[in-house]
């Protein structure tokens, strides 16, 4: 067995069934032991929100830790976001401008003020409108010449990240610093958002069986052997898919 790099989305995909988190905390804490096995933490929540889950399930201390869908990242001992990465999300990045296009649409509802963050705007948008007010919104920013990125998760989340700056670019910037291969990392994930972790190079990927719509029919239509869609849900499925790329034996 050879060290390996875990970067696990937290909300349905590593957290959803205790049990099975407390089976895959057991083996990673082996396998970190061992083979200095590292383990990356993925998520749209803030860092304030992620630390009250954190406590809540007991969470193995990671070894980077990426927020607010890609946007922050912070290495042990960082209060604040890495500024090397802030500093590559900062280039054509203009977020007061992005606010006044999306004023523009009246479906777009604000997130409470606890979810907007310095490289992050966050919206509601209902699944039955996503499909008319997406392209419409995507054609606005692009006329205006701001390259940033629309991310749609769980039929209700949208964001507006920059353009350098989804979790697929984040987890790159973190294997990088951390000096893994691609080959010997797995990225694992259930909804739209974890898309940009499976698109972004030659990691693997493990998209959970309680994977939402959007990113089951993201993986139909882009299907991959360096993907597996799992049988089973939750962190269950992460160890499916550590086994089935024999990053576990
Ligand atoms: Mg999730």
């Amino acid at each position: 067995m050879a060290q390996f790099l875990l970067v696990t989305d937290l909300d349905n995909t590593l957290v959803g069934d205790d049990a099975a988190l407390h089976e895959l905390n057991q083996q990673l804490t082996q396998h970190r032991q061992a083979h200095e096995t590292r383990l990356v933490y993925s998520t749209g929540r803030s860092r304030q929100s992620y630390e009250q889950l954190q406590r809540q399930k007991a969470l193995l201390e990671p070894d980077a830790l990426v927020t607010a869908v890609g946007t922050e990242v912070y290495f042990p001992g960082q209060e604040t976001p890495d500024p090397h990465w802030s500093a590559q999300l900062q280039t054509h990045w203009d977020r007061a401008f992005v606010q006044s296009i999306a004023q523009q649409f009246p479906e777009l509802i604000p997130q409470p003020e606890s979810e907007q963050r310095p490289f992050k705007v966050s919206f509601f948008l209902a699944a039955e409108m996503a499909p008319q007010v997406l392209p419409a919104l995507a054609a606005t920013l692009q006329a205006q010449q701001l390259p940033v990125k629309l991310v749609y998760s769980g039929g209700k989340d949208l964001d507006v990240l920059p353009q350098a700056g989804d979790k697929g670019q984040a987890m790159q910037f973190v294997r990088q610093t951390l000096g893994i291969a691609a080959t010997q990392t797995l990225a694992c994930g259930d909804s739209g958002n974890d898309i940009a972790l499976f698109s972004a190079g030659e990691e693997r990927g493990l998209i959970v069986g309680n994977a939402q719509p959007e990113l089951r029919q993201w993986h139909t239509t882009n299907p991959s052997d360096r993907h597996h869609l799992a049988q089973a849900h939750y962190a269950a499925g992460i160890l499916e898919g550590l086994y089935h790329f024999q990053f576990l034996s």
